[in-house]
């Protein structure tokens, strides 16, 4: 096998940490039960497991244990969220508010539900991908039920301002929502002081398995109400039938308190391999920075580069670099990016976009070489015009 391209794509997914796999191994043999066997200690063993990765997870965002609700990942934990909502909440109003940058995961059960009849607001971002609050504010109406705002975009990294979203809400009694995917085990998440409502989560951004993600579901202050989008043996307390998947729920717990011990000191050696990055590609002429400079993912990096062309550009970063442009879960569409022409790009500028998604196994030797060829690439593919 030829020797293969450094792994730049940690927003699209990671690989399963090492020091995961082996405590989810045994839930695949001889720890098989099924978690809701109350009558023996097969099931009781995996109920264990589960409830461990429950507490884990809980603690991670200052949750309880039993307003974690265990999905197939954070698509489907959208899809439970903003469906379950509108559902049990319709006849108190129809109305919707989400973000121009959210993932597909959000914006599609959105215009689903308008297609049903809903409203819904898709407020535009800044030209750094911030939403601006007064806007939001200008948005809310009586008959609001729900705001949606992601926690971290998958593209260009983005933190939107959880706390000042979620004190509006609370003030206006307004469920909050939020996609954490992308900020589970990367930045501090915290439902009490954020007055988040609603927290969709995923194990395979943070070095967990694919497969797996949870809904954080209010049980107080309000109580969050939800209509099941899974009907069936009435697991997770009815909201979510369906076996539990033993294995990856481990896994998922797992990476979780890796991560978020590592937190700290991963976040600085991912914000120092980024900006060394990003020093050397500014260097080039006609390279933009996608997002605000600050406020973002330590380990994302998204650039713009005129006067190539987008095809060219990623045929020509493809031998040294797994790199995406655009979104992950899009490329098969050849439309720009919605996220970058929401930031007020033009087409051709959403079309030459480049996500450097450095994660945590880069070493500073990788970030070097990839500057090296994606300068020279850049800057050969400028000169042929
Ligand atoms: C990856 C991702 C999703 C989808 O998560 P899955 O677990 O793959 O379904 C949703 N939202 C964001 C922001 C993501 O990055």
């Amino acid at each position: 096998m030829s020797i293969r391209p450094i792994y730049l794509d940690c927003y699209a997914t990671t690989p399963v940490d090492e020091r995961v796999l082996p405590a989810m191994l045994p839930y695949f043999t001889e720890k098989f039960g099924n978690p809701a066997s109350i009558s023996h200690v097969y099931g009781w063993e995996s109920e264990a497991a589960v409830k461990q990765t429950r507490e884990i997870l809980a603690a991670a965002i200052n949750a309880t244990p039993e307003e974690i609700v265990f999905t197939s990942g954070a698509t489907e934990a959208n899809n439970l969220a903003i469906k379950g909502v509108a559902e049990a909440y319709f006849k108190k109003g129809q109305h919707i508010i989400t973000v121009a940058t959210e993932h597909s995961a959000v914006i599609d059960p959105c215009n689903y539900l308008k297609s049903l009849g809903f409203e819904i607001t898709i407020l535009p971002v800044q030209k750094d991908g911030l939403i601006d609050l007064t806007e939001l504010k200008k948005a809310l109406r009586p008959e609001t039920i729900l705001v949606s705002v992601m926690a971290a975009n998958n593209e260009i990294g983005v933190l939107q301002p959880l706390a000042e979203i979620g004190e509006m809400c609370h003030e206006h009694q307004i469920l909050f929502h939020t996609d954490a995917a992308q900020a589970i085990g990367k930045i501090p998440l915290d439902v009490q002081a954020m007055k988040i409502d609603l927290m969709s989560l995923t194990a395979h951004k943070v070095y967990g398995p694919k497969g797996i993600g949870a809904l954080y579901v209010r049980r107080r202050n309000p109580r969050v109400q939800l209509a099941p989008q899974q009907h069936g043996g009435g697991h997770e307390r009815g909201m979510r039938s369906g076996t539990l998947y033993t294995p990856q729920i481990v896994g998922f717990g797992k990476a979780v308190e890796i991560a978020l011990a590592e937190q700290e000191t991963e976040t600085q050696r991912l914000t120092q391999l980024r900006q060394k990055l990003w020093e050397k590609l500014s260097q080039v002429e006609g390279i933009h920075l996608n997002g605000h400079p600050q406020q973002r993912l330590a380990g994302n990096l998204n650039i713009s580069v005129e006067g190539v062309d987008g095809a060219a550009l990623l045929l020509g970063l493809q031998p040294v670099m797994a790199v995406s442009s655009g979104s992950a879960c899009s490329s098969a569409n050849t439309a720009p990016s919605h996220v970058l022409t929401a930031l007020g790009h033009s087409e051709k500028l959403a079309y030459t976009s480049v996500r450097f998604g450095i994660g945590r196994f880069n070493t500073e030797e990788e970030i070097d070489i990839v500057a090296k060829h994606a300068i020279a690439t850049i800057q050969s593919l400028q000169n042929k015009r």
